[in-house]
């Protein structure tokens, strides 16, 4: 207790002392061993970039409430936090500033680890780790191996960004408009061999799994299912004319297959080489409009680039019309995507109409919206399903029924077959990076690709490796590639890739709950006894890939054993997106300026305030633009309820706050009421998980209004409702306000923390009201105002509107149409 302190709220010496005593008494501790149920909070483990600013606070105080409440509801709460450590920034940090990535890291890690205590948030630190700990990327390895002899693992050709002058893979984030980042030189497409995990093995199952996150958000999960990407359809074949060559197409509308009038290559396609073999003189043409693409990114062709192509000079034929098809080579299909060839319907496909007018190709309708044939030419594409005409013996069909008819035919015929296909891929983990997860694979010329065996690893990340941005550094350094290889002694190379950090963050969830364990990523009874992740929050920015990658290792550990597959195979329960926190209306970001620094606003304002601004401004979902005068708020509301409490804790501290007062008026009532009505709007945003703690900080201002109010009384001097309010706002507080509430409690003269004291049911004693009143409107006009006791239904409600001559001189003779029903605050009559 700071006994000194009377006045004036201190609070940069009472968050410091709390903050001291709670990390000395390990109160956030989870333990492995305990009777109550358990309840797992996490937050999405934050990367190491350097300051942490409020935004980053508004994500971690929404945690650290639930993180609160839940404990004082009962359970054992388990709230880690760690880092996600490996990634380009540090390299990069490496290449400007000549820092070692590990360095640069590290300092970054105490920095805002400090930061995140300073926000008095409570994790249970003891289960720290970053993931560039050797004792964790070990486990990565393990996982990859395990993978890897899953079938799961595998390496093979893939395009990715390359820089001619520096030598160097790019990722995606490296390239500025089609340029090197560092040299500014054109960037080449460039195929290398790559690592691959297998997620498309799971597609179904991480397909199927999203209708039961009944706990995620809509938007979320159908982000998944679009990414996913799941469609039915006909995979067939046309022959090139006069050249040895088939092109395999995949359709979902094989009904539309009269209506083909081109296709179009990928350039990278193989059929493309023996075609300029049978058609020479389009070589030149083809090889420029080939050369113009390699420096485009997959998003440019797909999406950016308006839609092109060259005439190839060769013919498919198709395998039902029997009709000769011009062949072109375009930008827009991609040759590792799909079979790199695509059949082109201008009548019935938005992108191949406007390819077909751009290029003077026929647009030929094959589906009509009757069964008789159309007078007029199509003026767009018609993409509905219809009735197929001119389509030969099909004619007349509907497309569903046209869709079976055609693929059986060509089933028949041996040329297709029917086909379900995914818009996703497998998982390209390769990274030609240093600061990453070691592949541990190794190459040797007699064995050829050799994992490492499991007591090899880890395989560790050599320190003190030169990082030029030119090349893999992993690939330079000799001390690290040359090893002996552990089948045969002889000398062989390490795989010189790193892995994607999303390794990383697949499976962080599961090492928290045993982060120690040298033996295991994991023992199985402590992942059992926490699994799954009750609560999951973060960005929405992390929809589709991230949570993706999660499900997939998590249905991977399901499948090998390692954790209770009987809870299902899903590892987050339910998952929160937080809204951003905007300054100015914009994001905050350094390069925009407008960052609000954690330490300058804890040290101005104080924590207490700077969380009950975060979850007062907005549900937590929205956006939320940071103001000064919204935190001056909050300080004046820190100071308010100081102000009235403090000077009654010695008189509180003698009066019982686990059951209801006495109480002698309606001001007492009213107090009571207000400290019942927080308690339960506390209990209703954390039991719902809705979470909009906004409302429950506007019924903590509420409170403090009828407190205030109250002591202006000066028959309510000393009066129990009075000194019950005070010893019971410590609790409704905790929760927002901890350090305030933890101090307060204290002068209360209790020896132990609040946070370990239960959170109160609001009591509907307290919470009944003697008379509400209700407004009665006739067509939305308000027509009268009837006082009775709460809770009376609709039918009562509207015999007593009925009792109220205005009422009736409004409805007069006209029929009641409709009646809408708001219990004890409205009934709106439509006549
Ligand atoms: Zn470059
Ligand atoms: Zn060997």
């Amino acid at each position: 207790m700071l006994e000194d302190r009377h006045a004036v709220y201190d609070y940069q010496t009472i968050e410091k002392h709390w903050q001291a005593k709670w990390e000395a008494d390990g109160l956030y501790r989870a333990p492995d061993d305990d009777p109550r149920p358990k309840y797992y909070v996490l937050e999405m483990l934050p990367y190491p970039s350097g300051d942490l600013h409020v935004g980053h606070a508004k994500n971690y105080t929404l945690g650290d409430v639930l993180t609160r409440m839940m404990r004082m509801r009962g359970f054992n709460v388990m709230h880690p936090m760690g880092w996600d450590a490996f990634g380009l920034p540090a390299e990069n940090a490496a290449i400007q500033r000549n820092i070692p990535p590990e360095t640069w890291t590290r300092s970054n890690i105490a920095n805002m680890r400090r930061q995140i205590r300073l926000m008095g948030a409570g994790y249970d630190w003891s289960r720290e780790f970053a993931t560039c700990d050797a004792t964790y990327y070990k486990w990565n390895q393990w996982f990859f191996l395990r993978m890897y002899e899953s079938n799961l693992a595998y390496k093979r050709e893939a395009p990715v960004n390359w820089c001619p002058v520096d030598m160097t893979v790019l990722a995606n984030e490296q390239v500025e408009d089609g340029r090197c980042w560092r040299c500014h030189s054109v960037v080449e497409r460039r195929n290398l061999s790559q690592w691959f995990f297998k997620i498309t093995d799971y597609a179904d199952r991480l397909l199927a799994g999203i209708e039961k996150l009944d706990g995620w958000p809509d938007r979320i999960r159908s982000m998944q299912r679009n990414w996913i990407g799941r469609s039915e359809g006909t995979t067939f074949a046309f022959a090139v004319d006069e050249v040895d060559a088939t092109l395999e197409v995949y359709t979902t509308r094989v009904d539309t297959v009269y209506g083909v009038t081109f296709i179009a290559l990928a350039a990278e396609h193989p059929a493309v080489a023996k075609i300029l073999a049978a058609h020479p003189k389009e070589r030149v043409t083809i090889d420029e409009f080939a050369a113009g693409l390699r420096s485009k990114s997959e998003l440019e062709r797909t999406s950016l680039m308006e839609k092109t192509g060259v005439f190839t000079g060769a013919y498919a034929i198709n395998p039902l019309s029997r009709e000769r098809i011009p062949i072109w080579v375009t930008n827009y299909v991609l040759a590792d995507y799909g079979t790199g060839a695509v059949m082109g319907v201008p009548g019935h496909d938005e992108r191949d109409f406007d390819f077909a007018k751009k290029h003077g190709l026929p647009i030929a309708q094959v589906i009509a919206e009757h069964k008789a044939p159309p007078d007029a030419p199509l003026e767009a594409a018609f993409t509905a399903d219809g009735y197929l005409i001119a389509s030969a013996h099909f004619d007349g069909m509907t497309s569903a029924r046209a869709r079976e008819a055609d693929t059986e035919k060509l089933a028949a015929g041996g040329l297709g077959r029917k086909t379900v296909n995914f818009r996703f891929r497998d998982w390209l983990i390769s990274r030609q990076r240093y600061w990453g997860t070691p592949i541990p694979i190794i190459y040797c010329p007699t064995d050829g690709e050799v994992a490492v065996p499991d007591d090899q690893l880890p395989v560790i990340l050599p320190p003190n490796v030169p990082i030029t941005g030119q090349g893999s550094p992993l690939a330079r350094d000799e001390a690290f590639l040359n090893v002996t290889c552990p089948k045969c002694g002889g000398p062989a190379k390490r795989e010189s890739d790193t892995m994607d950090t999303f390794v990383d963050s697949s499976w962080y969830y599961v090492r928290y709950l045993d982060s120690q364990n040298a033996a295991a990523p994991f023992a199985r009874d402590k992942a059992d006894a926490w699994l799954p992740v009750d609560q999951y929050i973060g960005g929405a920015e992390h929809a589709v890939l991230h949570l993706l990658y999660a499900r997939f290792f998590y249905m991977f550990m399901v499948d090998r054993g390692w954790v209770d597959g009987r809870k299902g195979d899903e590892p987050f329960a339910r998952l929160f997106n937080q809204g951003l926190l905007l300054r100015n209306g914009e994001k905050m970001s350094k390069s925009r300026g407008n960052v609000v620094g954690i330490d300058e606003t804890v040290e101005t304002y104080g924590v207490d305030a700077m969380r009950l601004f975060l979850l007062k401004a907005a549900p937590p979902e929205d956006s939320l633009e940071w103001t000064d005068e919204g935190i001056v708020g909050r300080v004046r509301f820190v100071s308010r309820v100081w102000r009235a409490c403090e000077p009654l804790t010695s008189a509180a501290a003698h009066v019982g706050y686990t059951s209801l007062p006495e109480i002698r008026g309606d001001a007492q009532r009213d107090l009571v009421r207000a400290v019942h009505v927080a308690l339960q709007s506390g209990t209703f945003e954390t039991e719902s998980r809705r979470l909009h703690y906004n409302a429950t900080t506007a019924r903590l201002d509420e409170l403090i209004n009828a407190l205030t109010a109250s002591l202006r009384d000066p028959a309510m001097a000393n009066d129990p409702a009075v000194l019950y309010a005070v010893h019971v706002m410590p609790i409704v507080l905790a929760p927002f306000a901890p350090h305030l509430a933890e101090e307060l409690w204290s002068r209360l003269g209790h020896t132990t923390s609040v946070h370990l004291e239960r959170w109160l049911d609001a009591d509907p004693a307290a919470l009944a009201v003697a008379t509400i009143e209700f407004v009665v409107q006739v067509n939305g006009k308000v027509r009268g105002r009837i006082t009775t006791p709460p809770g009376i239904d609709e039918e009562s409600a509207f015999a007593l509107a009925m009792a109220e001559a205005n009422v009736r001189a409004n409805i007069g003779e006209k029929p009641i149409r409709k009646r809408i029903y708001v219990p004890d605050k409205l009934l709106n009559l439509v006549v």
